[in-house]
């Protein structure tokens, strides 16, 4: 080792670990793999509820957002979902693809993806170190001085930042790595949260906490319908979440504050299907209850809800409605408003959108174009995912390419 040059990657997560291995592979550089929490790929572990949704055979350009559409191209065709496979196979991982191209570990255990990756990184001599939390990096002739948080320093000749985002900071998300990368001389587009929940401006919302249904959701800003994904919703204390809702959070970044969610409660039946539904209720059981007129068609708290909301009182027979009444009811449950507030804050997001743009830097070898042998990779990029393992396939791909690219350099 003596001889060699030493790579020093900030970020033991994602792409920090693949960058690591990667770069290691090749045998020209001794590699560090820094970490500033007391232990490596804690976001990791928590992915995919768990089981770490860790690629998607579809992730390709439309699964993404950024400011540079033309440059993401160019370095999502570096990094093919099968290249990032193909990686996970060398280390000894078995994957399964399930439904929409979504791969995980055989294992189906987040753990089994972050002990393949500290093997392999063992294997190939990356010296993993935790509690070492990069505080400033200070480029000299020809080489990297990194200084910690408490004061140790660091000599590398190429560095690699993979130190994610700002989401989820009880995870490891942090400010720190844009910080770093600003210092250095590279620009920050916009950051803001992306893959959370709603805060919702819907009164009572609150009486259907613990709630879950499988709606039609869309955003809309003003009269534009912005984008529609349907699955289950959960209603909560601040207001809804779950898969369809996720997803178009990443899209509320721009459509502001005028939009609202729109829910289809009943995705099954079209409006017509619904309307002469309770009409044949209304006929057949003429003395019911109002209260029971979306029996076995809602969930219970749903259906009191609404019926409450549209009608005031429940103190009537199904004989004294209305066609309107019937219309009214109809739609308040295929077309629900619900203004958004916002999101919940980065507590509750799953990552960041923008970053450091990727005209900074090199689009075949992620390396800056501020600084020679420094690197970027992974979330603190200007590049947010949809649900779905594109995030990952983003980091583990960025820290393959940068990894291998800063490893090459030393040739
Ligand atoms: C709950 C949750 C579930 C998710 N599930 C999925 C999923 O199933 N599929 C998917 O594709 N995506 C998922 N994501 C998103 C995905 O985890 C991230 O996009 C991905 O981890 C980003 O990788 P990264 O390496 O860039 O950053 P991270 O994984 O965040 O790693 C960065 C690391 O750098 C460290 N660090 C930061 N600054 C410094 C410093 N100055 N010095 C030393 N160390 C530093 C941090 O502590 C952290 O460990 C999920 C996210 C969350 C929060």
């Amino acid at each position: 080792m003596k001889n060699k040059p030493t790579i020093a990657i900030i970020g033991a997560g994602a792409a920090g670990f693949a960058a690591a291995i990667s770069a290691a592979k090749k045998h020209t550089a001794h590699v560090v793999l820094l970490e500033r929490l007391n232990r490596s790929g804690k976001k990791l572990l928590a992915t995919g509820n768990g089981r770490c949704n860790l690629e998607n055979m579809t992730a390709d350009l439309p699964a993404y957002q950024t400011e540079n559409v033309t440059q993401l191209r160019q370095m999502l065709e570096q990094f093919p979902p099968q290249r990032v496979l193909d990686f996970f196979e060398e280390c000894g991982l078995l994957c399964r693809e399930e439904e929409e191209g979504r791969v995980y570990p055989a294992a189906n255990q987040a753990a089994a993806v972050l002990e393949v990756l500290r093997n392999e990184a063992a294997h190939y001599g990356v010296q993993e170190i935790c509690e070492w939390e990069v505080a400033e990096i200070i480029p000299e002739k020809e080489r990297f001085r990194l200084l910690s948080s408490d004061g140790r320093s660091l000599i590398a000749q190429a560095v690699i930042l993979a130190c994610g985002g700002k989401a989820a900071p009880k995870l490891g998300g942090t400010e720190l790595g844009y910080q770093l990368a600003e210092t250095l001389g590279h620009t920050l587009n916009v950051v803001y949260p992306c893959l959370s929940g709603l805060c919702c401006k819907e009164p009572k919302l609150n009486l259907l906490k613990g709630v879950r249904a499988e709606c039609g959701v869309s955003l809309w800003s003003k009269k534009q319908l912005i984008k529609r994904c349907d699955g289950e919703v959960q209603f909560n204390d601040y207001g809804i979440s779950g898969y369809p809702v996720m997803q178009l959070s990443a899209s509320l970044h721009k459509t502001g504050k005028a939009s609202f969610i729109c829910l289809d409660l009943i995705p099954q039946l079209s409006m017509q299907e619904l309307v002469s539904k309770l009409h044949q209720r209304k006929k057949k059981y003429p003395q019911r209850s109002a209260n029971l007129l979306l029996s076995g068609l809602l969930n219970q708290k749903l259906a009191t809800y609404h019926l409450h909301k549209v009608f005031k009182t429940l103190d009537f027979p199904f004989s004294a409605l209305s066609a309107e009444m019937i219309f009214a009811l109809c739609q308040q449950l295929k077309e629900w408003v619900i203004p958004i507030l916002g999101m919940p804050g980065w507590d509750m997001a799953q990552v960041s959108g923008g970053g450091v743009p990727l005209e900074e830097v090199s689009a075949q070898t992620f390396e800056s174009k501020k600084w020679k042998r420094l690197y970027l990779a992974g979330e603190l990029l200007d590049v947010v995912g949809e649900c779905g393992g594109y995030n990952l396939h983003w980091a583990f791909g960025s820290g393959i390419v940068a990894g291998t690219a800063a490893a090459e350099s030393f040739r």
